[in-house]
């Protein structure tokens, strides 16, 4: 029986292609095609032996979740609720597919927790993005999702665009704000090549902001939300106490965890497991999708531990770490600890060591530096 804590579905339909967009997902609003799907995913499910009671997360995405039709969203939920009563349950909501009677289904069926990808306000910015949609309905979405009995709302934003300035963030700011979610992710953009954004960019066409600029609005957003009482919990999120996100957290724990669907990936028994990113293969394949698989020696096990936690304002907890590994956190990295402190970009704490906030606005290469042979 696996004991884990967290399960993703990954719901790989979208109405449309944004320009921006780098993960799987396929434009495709057949019913009959969606329902297919969550049959295989229920097969899925039935492969895996999951200790009902360790399991404290449910994590829906995508692609637009909020796609499906009442009928199959309720399929799909009844799916995991007819077995599992996890302690969070999300599920993520585009706003142009959200509706009051999605939500209200959502609620009937144990979902606590919403997210929605709004990624900003300004029409200007998304279009710049490739995003269909206007703000009116963005704000329409909100409404109704504050509107609703979950009360768990996560806001989505994406900084750093083409032409957007430090006014433009601040304004998509106030507006995420003034509904008062728990929870807001805001991530720097991350140009995907081979996207028409990617080319737009590549060609010159589309200019981004320069990495001063992305770096002032980086801590802009970190003071702004915190005064608003969101404080950083990982690099890219913000919460008000009790609203963090626990599926996130338990990966950034590195824990163990299944994904379902096609593109999905897992960590479990030492290994991971990817399904191929192909939605009719996923389909035929039944229960038993071919998974390219990787072992993960115990260094390779201690790196990512190591890399996952310093993401989070915890940062390493030296005893968790070595109950998690079996290695020493200090003697492991101790070279690469001792460059990164006396830059200023990590500190001690009294458990381990974490970050500092100059460390979390370069943390991608500070985790790069950290390497095992
Ligand atoms: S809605 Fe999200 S997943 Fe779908 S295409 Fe747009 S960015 Fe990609």
């Amino acid at each position: 029986m696996l004991d884990l804590k967290s399960l993703y579905v990954h719901i790989p339909f979208c109405d449309y292609k944004c320009g921006c967009c780098g993960f799987y997902s396929i434009p495709e609003t057949a019913e009959s095609l969606h329902r297919d799907y969550l049959s295989a995913l229920q097969n899925e499910l039935k492969s895996f032996d999951i200790d009902e009671d360790s399991l404290e997360t449910i994590y829906i995405g995508g692609g637009s979740p909020s796609i499906l039709s009442e009928e199959n969203l309720e399929h799909l939920l009844g799916i995991f609720t007819e077995k599992f009563s996890p302690i969070e349950f999300t599920i993520e909501m585009n706003p142009r597919q959200l509706t009051r009677d999605k939500l209200i289904t959502a609620e009937l069926f144990g979902v606590n927790r919403l997210s929605i990808g709004v990624q900003s306000f300004s029409e200007k910015s998304l279009e710049v993005l490739g995003r269909k949609g206007s703000r009116r309905e963005i704000l329409n979405a909100l409404d109704a999702a504050c509107d609703s009995p979950i009360e768990n709302l996560n806001i989505d934003l994406i900084f750093g665009l083409p032409n957007q300035t430090l006014e433009d963030l601040e304004k998509d700011l106030d507006i995420a704000l003034s509904f008062e979610p728990g929870h807001i992710s805001a991530y720097s953009l991350v140009v995907e090549q081979n996207t028409p954004l990617g080319k737009s960019v590549e060609s010159g066409r589309l200019k981004l902001p320069g990495q001063q600029l992305d770096r002032k609005m980086y801590e802009h957003l970190i003071c702004r939300l915190e005064e608003e009482g969101l404080y950083q919990y990982e690099i890219s999120n913000f919460a008000l106490p009790d609203f963090e996100c626990l599926h996130n957290w338990n990966c950034w724990r590195s824990e163990q965890y299944i994904g379902l669907g096609a593109s999905a990936g897992s960590f479990y028994n030492g290994r991971r497991f990817t399904n191929p990113a192909d939605v009719r293969g996923y389909i035929a394949a039944e229960r038993n999708p071919k998974r390219e698989s990787a072992a993960l020696t115990e260094k390779d096990y201690a790196w990512q531990t190591a890399v996952l936690m310093l993401r989070t304002n915890r940062g390493v907890c030296a005893a968790e770490f070595s109950d998690k590994t079996g290695f020493d956190f200090e003697v492991l990295f101790s070279a690469e600890i001792e460059k990164n402190i006396n830059a200023g970009l990590l500190e001690k704490t009294v458990s381990g060591c974490r970050l500092t906030p100059e460390g979390f606005s370069v943390a991608d290469s500070v985790s790069r530096e950290f390497v095992l042979d």
